[in-house]
């Protein structure tokens, strides 16, 4: 790539799951990717591959904090998004969203670079509307433990727009439904995850309520690839977009095609349905179609194979 083409690009949460995998796509483009992260839920292990590269740089940094540097786009994923992990400290994540989100625009309106809001389905809280589109205005309790993720998101979201609004910014911003893949945390309490590491240590897989509870996963890969199309979409293109996977399984059907693929002698037991635990949640990506012409290509079978030999490697080196 020509000299004029390499951008400087940083990525907050670079550490994470979805970051490393960004970073990842980033270099493989042939741009100057800047890591930052405070390893909060985030681990070298996930990016140590990518450090003997010359164009990757990390550093340990909370974004709560103001940042000073000179960077032509900035992708804001700093941020728990597991409800184990957001509620550890719920403070501290609303001050990761609200805080985090100011000294990111703060930034992108000084160096006048282009800025990328990862945001969530969680906007949408508990919906009465299926499927979501970007116009429902969602159904979300300002005072409930999960406040602090979805407001946070959602005040996130309203400083974007302000930016843009206000200071002409070019502000992007994804709503992400539910994604899954490789370096995902094990112990983080998602159905993948769970029971993957269930199947894998022939463990009984929890199947919360009846098990009937629809979900829309989407595959790391194709996420990344709709991250990557809206921030080079046309500037007026600011959002927000539902990016995610319009396909919806039960849990049930979850648990199956996981036991079918590990072979695992795990059976299926049912525990109690979490609070507020929402029946369907599945996005509406008419948007994300028309717009960026994406749509997820990875069928569940095959994108839980990887995520499983993930899982595999992982419990190996235990
Ligand atoms: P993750 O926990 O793996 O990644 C978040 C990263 O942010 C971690 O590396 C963590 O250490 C870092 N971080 C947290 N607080 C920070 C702070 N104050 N300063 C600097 N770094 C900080 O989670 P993920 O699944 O990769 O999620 C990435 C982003 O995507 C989050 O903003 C999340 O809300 C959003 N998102 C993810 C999903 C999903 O299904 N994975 C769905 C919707 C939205
Ligand atoms: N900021 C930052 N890096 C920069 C520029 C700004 O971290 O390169 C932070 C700064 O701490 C500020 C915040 O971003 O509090 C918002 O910046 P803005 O210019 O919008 O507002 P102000 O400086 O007037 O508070
Ligand atoms: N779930 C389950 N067993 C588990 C973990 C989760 O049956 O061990 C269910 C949970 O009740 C929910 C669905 O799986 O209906 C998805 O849960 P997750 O926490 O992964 O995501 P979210 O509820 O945020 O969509």
């Amino acid at each position: 790539m020509s000299y004029a083409m390499r951008k400087r690009v940083l990525v907050t949460g670079g550490a994470g799951f979805l970051g490393s995998h960004l970073c990842e796509r980033l270099l493989a483009n042939g741009h100057d990717v800047l890591c930052v992260d405070n390893f909060f839920t985030g681990t070298k292990d996930n990016i140590a591959h990518l450090l003997a590269n010359p164009y990757f740089e990390l550093l340990r940094h909370d974004v709560t904090f103001p940042l000073y540097l000179e960077v032509d786009e900035i992708y804001n994923l700093a941020c728990p998004a597991s409800p184990i992990h957001y509620q550890f400290d719920p403070v501290q994540t609303t001050k990761t969203s609200v805080h985090g989100a100011i000294n990111m625009l703060g930034l992108a309106k000084r160096v006048k670079a282009k800025i990328l809001q990862a945001s969530t389905s969680e906007v949408y809280g508990d919906p009465s509307v299926h499927p979501q589109p970007e116009h429902y205005w969602g159904n979300v309790n300002p005072i409930g433990q999960r406040a602090c993720y979805d407001e946070g998101k959602r005040c996130a979201e309203t400083l974007f727009f302000d930016y843009r609004r206000q200071h002409g910014l070019i502000v992007k911003v994804a709503r992400i439904f539910n994604t899954y893949g490789p370096r995902m945390h094990p112990n983080d309490g998602r159905v993948v995850s769970n029971f993957i590491m269930q199947a894998l240590e022939n463990r009984p897989i929890t199947l919360y309520g009846e098990g009937t509870q629809t979900r829309s996963f989407c595959y790391v890969n194709d996420l990344i690839d709709g991250l990557l199309r809206l921030m080079n979409s046309a500037d007026e293109l600011a959002g927000p977009v539902n990016l995610g996977n319009p396909w919806q399984c039960t849990m049930i059907e979850l648990a199956q095609a996981i036991l079918d693929l590990t072979g695992s002698r795990s059976a299926l037991v049912h525990a109690p349905l979490p609070p507020d635990d929402p029946q369907q949640r599945r996005p509406d990506i008419a948007l994300a179609r028309e717009r960026l012409d994406w749509e997820p290509r990875v069928p569940l079978h095959e994108g839980l194979q990887s995520t499983i030999a993930y899982f595999e490697q992982l419990l190996r080196r235990r």
